[in-house]
């Protein structure tokens, strides 16, 4: 039902977590996948390895999302190699403890720097390609922080506040050049960046009370909800914050 055939994705922060799971499903879609990393080479080579064997070919750009040289040379390679772009997702951020009155501009920078401006810079540099190519998808991963707050992170849920406002804006900017920019915000994942939490056993039991399905998202949970935006099933979507937190925050 879904295929993607044809298409080419570029994927921020493919090596681990979500991004590596949807590199892999689109790749299994059929999408051939480029992904950028920031310092974990190994294992961008090993997810774009498999990504290779389901769709042909996968190339991997080591690249921080907060450098605009960066992301000019990874869009760059996309384009030398596969020629186009027709899904972007934003996906490599960073999640760091900080209480207000401690948090340093250096913190607060790098949070928003990455996480926001880097989704910037991204969208910045492929709709220009999207325009001429006359369609696009782009997908910007948010987070319930961004809907709702999060104490001990606000720094990271104006981040991703700011990436749930800048899609909404880019969406309506962008729908009538057929460039469909849309959110999905994930709430509790398991993956490197919660598991000092999750693999706690009282922090696990009162996360998964707090949500109704009764237990944290895989990486896979998020990767079908892009895998979803990605396909034309969902092209009349525009603008949306798509929740996949298994109903423990039911903000649109
Ligand atoms: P993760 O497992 O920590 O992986 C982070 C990815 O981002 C890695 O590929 C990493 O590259 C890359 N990255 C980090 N800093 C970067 C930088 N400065 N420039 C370029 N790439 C950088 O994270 P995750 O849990 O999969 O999270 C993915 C996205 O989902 C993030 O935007 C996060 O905020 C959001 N999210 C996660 C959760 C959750 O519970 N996990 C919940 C809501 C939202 P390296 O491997 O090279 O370091």
């Amino acid at each position: 039902m879904i295929s993607l055939n044809n298409k080419v994705a570029l994927i921020t922060g493919g090596s681990r977590g979500i991004g590596a799971a949807a590199a892999l499903m689109l790749a299994e879609a059929g999408v051939t996948v480029a992904f950028t990393y920031a310092s974990k080479k190994k294992q961008a080579q090993a997810v774009a390895d498999k990504a290779a064997r389901a769709s042909g070919s996968c190339l991997i750009i080591q690249a921080d999302m907060s450098k605009p040289a960066d992301v000019k040379k990874a869009v760059k390679a996309v384009m030398s190699n596969f020629g186009r772009i027709d899904i972007l997702v934003n996906n490599a951020g960073v999640w760091k403890r900080g209480a207000i009155g401690k948090i340093t501009e250096q913190q607060w920078d790098e949070t928003l720097d990455i996480n926001l401006k880097g989704t910037f810079l991204f969208c910045n540099e492929v709709v220009p390609i999207m325009k001429k190519q006359r369609g696009g998808k782009i997908i910007n991963i948010a987070s319930t922080a961004g809907q709702r707050g999060e104490a001990f992170y606000s720094h990271y849920a104006a981040s991703k506040g700011g990436v749930i406002a800048f899609t909404k804006g880019i969406a309506v900017e962008l729908g009538p050049h057929k460039i469909i920019a849309n959110c999905v915000s994930p709430g509790w994942v398991d993956t490197d960046m919660t598991s000092h939490v999750l693999h706690r056993k009282k922090e696990i039991a009162a996360i998964n009370k707090a949500i109704p399905r009764g237990k944290v998202a895989t990486p896979q949970d998020i990767a079908g909800a892009v895998l979803f935006l990605a396909s034309d099933l969902s092209n009349h979507i525009v603008g949306a914050v798509i929740n996949v937190n298994g109903g423990s925050v039911l903000y649109g």
